[in-house]
Formats: C-alpha cells, structure tokens, sequence
C-alpha cells in the first residue's frame, strides 16, 4: 500500500500473478480425496508376504516406495495381529487349516515335508509349494485383510488398502494359484456379518477372481466382476462368458489390450453394475499382472489405465471401499502401480521421478514411476468388445 492507502500497479500485478499460479495449481492437482484412508501395515505381515515364493520381496519394495513418496504420513495405521483358527474358520475347513498347521510343523522338524501317499494334498504343490512357516504365513495374511474389514465397520477409515492381502484363487479346502488363503473372502464374510448386505467386488487380476465368485456364487448379498484374460489352457479356465449369472460378471479378454479400450470397457461394465446391484460396500483387488512388461505378457496396461478404473470407481460408489493387491510378478512396476494407486486413493499428485531411498537403484534405467505400453497388437477388436457388452448387458439374466 501507498501511503495513501491505495494499492501500487506493482502490487496488484504480483496479487494477480500469484492468483494465476494457484489457479493453474488447482487445476492440474487432484481433487483431494476428503476420505479418511487406512493402510494395513506391520513389519510382521511384511515379512511375511516377502517370503511367499512367487513374490519374493515385493512387499517390502512396494511399501519402500509408498513410503518414499511420504504417503504412509498421509494414511491411518491399521496394525494387523495374525487371524486365529476360528477367524479363518469363518470360510476354510478345518480340514484345511489343520493340514497346514501339520506341514508346517513337519518342514520345521525335518526340513522337508512328502504327502503320504494317496494323502488330499488340499492343493499343497506345484504353485502351492509347501514352505517354511506356512501357517504364520496364512494367518498373517488373513489377519491383515480382516484389519483392513474391522476398520470399515468400525468406520476407523472409509478406504482401507491392504496391497499385502488380495489372494483370490484359494479356495475352501485348497490351495490354488499362488494362494494359500483367500483372505478376500474372509474380510467380505466379516463385513456381511457386521451389518453391510450387499458387497461389490471387482477383480482387476490378470486372471479369473475364481476363489472370489465361487465363494458367493449362491449368494445374494455379493455380486463379483471379474475383468481377465480368458483363453483355453489359461489358468483358472473359468470365468467365460458363459459362465455369467446375474450376481457374477465375467469379462473374458484377449491379449494386447490396451488402457483406452480398458477403461472404456470398464466404465460400460460399472453403468452395467449400477443398474443391477445397488452396493453398501465395494471391495477391488488390483492385481498387478495386466501391466506390460510382466512376465506372463498378456496385457498390455500402463498405470494410468489402472488409476482411471480406480479413480471412477471411488467417484462412481459412495460407499466404503477395502483395496487389495493380488498376483503381479514384475514386482518393481507392481509397486509402482501400487504407490499410484495409493496416491490417487488419497488424492494426492506425485511426481514421476521416483525418489532417493534405499531401494532407488533397483528403478533403473528410468528411475521413473510410470511406464510406457509396447506397440504389441491389442486382439480384442471392436466387433469382439461389442459382442462381449450385448452379452453382458442382456437382462435376462
Ligand atoms: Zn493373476
């Protein structure tokens, strides 16, 4: 001011300045998520989970760069304890769980553990390989994904992430596809018998949510949609077209696609859900096996086609929502794609350059956040897709 009160030229040119900067601010950042967001964390479950042979490490690489782009700071702690036998009884036999506890007692005393012959393995091979502290494993697992439901019903938090959870294969009494214990199922149990009636879940996994939609498939408070690749010989084998009902939705894809055709497709699919299936709680897992540059190399998604899904669910849903990672096997783009999607739950806008931390030399050569699609060819043409949304919106179901 001048000493006559007025305003200088000079003054009212910075004034304007500084309000076109916080302009342009405004609209290039997020718009802040208001919501309270939960983080089911503990060097225990983090342990754990980096033990599991498929993922060695990811655990502790995905929460190292959550953690480097300080969102832990903007998330509420949700400290998991190990589920208990009765917890994990809510959906596996005690069949099941019983036959863990001995192979992990046997691996403990022997080193290594043989089935009887003829033995129910209940799934313990190949993918499913017995390992050390198996039971600990499990019910590290379950225990971090009913954290995750414990804070939602007891409306600690209104997005719970738990990228350590998300294990959708498993089944009652079998272990599947990487899975051990379909902790997915247990948190959903725990919502439905604390009050929430109708449960949305939506798979993004590379792979068929089968675990997940045979768990409800008699009921009628979960409705489960599953986006996947879906080709003979490819791991489940289910989730074809034909195997939609009115409460499961399968959305059979081939290789190649690429983020605008899947985010279109998504959205189609979600206007299609709103229609049938009126949800009080949403549950997503965001398998990182769709991106490009994973070793099964079907998909062909960056993180911003991922985001965009999660993005629009949580403007599409005024619901709570529990986030859960799953399969995803380049384990530096899955945590890239992880710490996206924390960033885009909260609200916030980070930058592409991965910072310094301790893991920093592993993000070479880019040492950037996002990654770039290849020119493979996307195999699902419009008349496909087409095909594929008249069957999925068909009312008679
Ligand atoms: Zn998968």
């Amino acid at each position: 001011m001048n000493e006559n009160g007025e305003k200088s030229v000079v003054q009212s040119i910075v004034e304007q300045l500084i309000e076109n900067v916080s302009k342009n601010e405004n609209s290039q950042s997020f718009s802040a998520n208001k919501a309270v967001v939960g983080y089911v964390y503990s060097e225990q479950l983090l342990k754990c989970v980096s033990c599991l042979p498929k993922v060695k490490g990811r655990a502790l690489l995905v929460d190292g760069l959550i953690r480097a782009f300080g969102l832990h700071s903007k998330m509420k702690l949700l400290l998991p304890v190990a589920a208990t036998d009765c917890e994990m009884r809510s959906f596996h036999s005690e069949e099941y769980l019983n036959y863990i506890r001995r192979v992990t007692q046997q691996i403990a005393s022997n080193s290594e553990f043989f089935a009887d012959d003829g033995e129910n393995d209940f799934g313990l091979s190949y993918d499913c390989a017995p390992i050390p502290h198996l039971y600990e494993i499990v019910s590290q697992i379950a225990g971090s994904s009913l954290r995750a439901a414990k804070a939602i019903v007891s409306q600690d938090c209104k997005i719970a992430i738990n990228w350590f959870g998300g294990w959708h294969h498993a089944h009652r009494d079998e272990a599947s596809g990487f899975c051990y214990v379909n902790d997915i199922v247990l948190a959903i149990l725990y919502l439905l018998s604390n009050g929430y009636k109708r449960i949305l879940y939506i798979d993004l996994d590379l792979h068929h949510g089968d675990g997940v939609e045979a768990a409800f498939a008699h009921s009628s408070k979960v409705m489960t949609v599953s986006l996947h690749k879906h080709e003979v010989g490819f791991f489940p084998g289910t989730g074809g077209i034909k195997d939609n009902g009115f409460n499961n939705i399968n959305v059979p894809l081939k290789d190649g696609i690429d983020d605008e055709t899947y985010v279109c497709l998504f959205k189609k699919v979600i206007q299609i859900v709103k229609s049938r299936f009126d949800a009080d709680a949403v549950i997503c897992q965001c398998g990182g096996d769709t991106l490009v540059g994973d070793p099964f190399d079907c998909f062909n998604l960056t993180l911003h086609g991922i985001g965009n899904c999660v993005q629009l669910l949580i403007s599409s849903f005024d619901t709570p929502f529990i986030f859960f990672g799953g399969g995803g096997y380049n384990i530096l783009n899955v945590s890239r794609l992880w710490t996206y999607l924390t960033s885009i739950i909260l609200g916030v806008h980070i930058n592409n350059q991965i910072p310094d931390h301790s893991n920093f030399l592993l993000y070479r050569p880019s040492y950037e956040l996002h990654i770039e699609k290849s020119s493979r060819k996307n195999l699902n043409d419009s008349s496909y897709l087409n095909s594929l949304l008249n069957t999925l919106s068909d009312s008679n179901y």
